[in-house]
């Protein structure tokens, strides 16, 4: 079983940790009282989720022989790189695990960028993420791929799990025990009851440059459908496969209690999220990619910060405490939770 791995939070970086004094609020959400909310979130979840699949399906006949123009491209990766590093270096490294600190506008940029990736809000997105950390591929991690039942298809139900499938499970995650702070930062509370402001105007942005660069409203509509909702759900499946694939194959070269790996593969698309393996070895690092060669934007980009003067007490990795991480004792390996 589960339980005889061990596990304890001793181990895990006071910002993985949940404070003594939230302890008594429960783990998750009892269900009853917001069950409406609960669907309600579910059914818009279904809907960014099949949205892009829609999309597709009726703009390649809508556009075929206009096909996809130079500006949506361009508009698409602006707001790919933007929207993605605003959970990477916003949601995750900093308001998850507090990897440096940053100047007010830099936390609010931050936080409006990583809401505009329609993840959902800042306090749940951190909430998910820590709950994740301290119960790492055991019960009560909301998206291991390691919790389903065993047998044939228990990889590819554990993959789905982890990858999408835990978006609509009733266990939600309480953010009052996991993210008390967050709620208690004025601005990032406003910014996250804002949410659905920051979402909207995710889609409307690239409908609005689309129309005013072209001049025309077919031209608003390739910048919508290329630029607003797939670079959406390219950017939400490449988060989805840190979950899902970084903790299934790839190389382990840090000793952790988990099975969280590394993935070359998706480094690039992820920004330096799928050396998976060194972030749960050492969660509140702000290098991910700490190898020769791994490409890591998001350390990158915390670097040009620290340089301006917006960002500092930057949590660098420094050489020893790498040598000391690679040489922990190997993890015992885990066995899926039976039901
Ligand atoms: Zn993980
Ligand atoms: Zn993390």
């Amino acid at each position: 079983m589960v339980g005889q791995v061990g596990f304890s939070e001793a181990h895990l970086h006071p910002s993985e940790q949940v404070p003594s004094a939230t302890r008594r609020v429960p783990d998750r959400h009892p269900s009853s009282p917001r069950l409406s909310a609960a669907v309600v979130g579910r059914v818009i979840t279904a809907l960014l989720i099949v949205s892009p699949i829609a999309a597709i399906a009726v703009s390649v006949p809508l556009l075929w022989g206009h096909a996809i123009h130079l500006r949506d491209v361009v508009l698409a990766a602006i707001l790919y790189a933007i929207t993605g590093h605003g959970v990477t270096v916003g949601f995750h490294r900093l308001f998850t695990h507090r990897g440096f600190k940053p100047k007010r506008p830099l936390k609010i940029a931050l936080a409006i960028a990583g809401s505009m990736a329609i993840e959902g809000s800042v306090v749940s997105w951190v909430a998910n993420h820590r709950r994740h950390h301290v119960h790492s591929d055991r019960s009560g991690d909301p998206h291991s791929p390691h919790t389903s039942p065993r047998g044939a298809l228990g990889p590819v139900r554990g993959f789905l799990h982890a990858h999408m499938g835990w978006m609509f499970s009733t266990d939600s995650t309480a953010p009052e025990r996991y993210a008390a702070d967050v709620l208690r930062d004025r601005d990032l509370a406003a910014v996250s009851t804002l949410f659905p402001l920051w979402a909207v105007a995710s889609l409307a942005l690239p409908f609005g440059v689309g129309w005013l660069w072209s001049g025309s409203l077919i031209g608003g509509l390739t910048a919508f459908v290329w630029a607003g909702i797939i670079r959406m759900a390219l950017l939400h499946h490449v988060t989805w496969s840190v979950n899902s694939i970084c903790h299934m194959v790839g190389a382990r070269p840090f000793a952790t209690d988990d099975q969280s790996r590394n993935v070359r593969l998706l480094a690039l698309l992820s920004f330096g999220e799928s050396w998976h393996n060194l972030h749960h070895a050492y969660p509140a690092c702000a290098r991910h990619g700490v190898g020769r060669g791994q490409i890591d934007s998001s350390a990158g980009v915390i670097r040009l910060f620290e340089k301006a003067g917006w960002a500092t007490n930057v949590r660098w990795p420094t050489a020893r405490r790498l040598v000391t991480l690679a040489a922990a004792p190997a993890a015992p390996a885990l066995v899926p939770v039976t039901r």
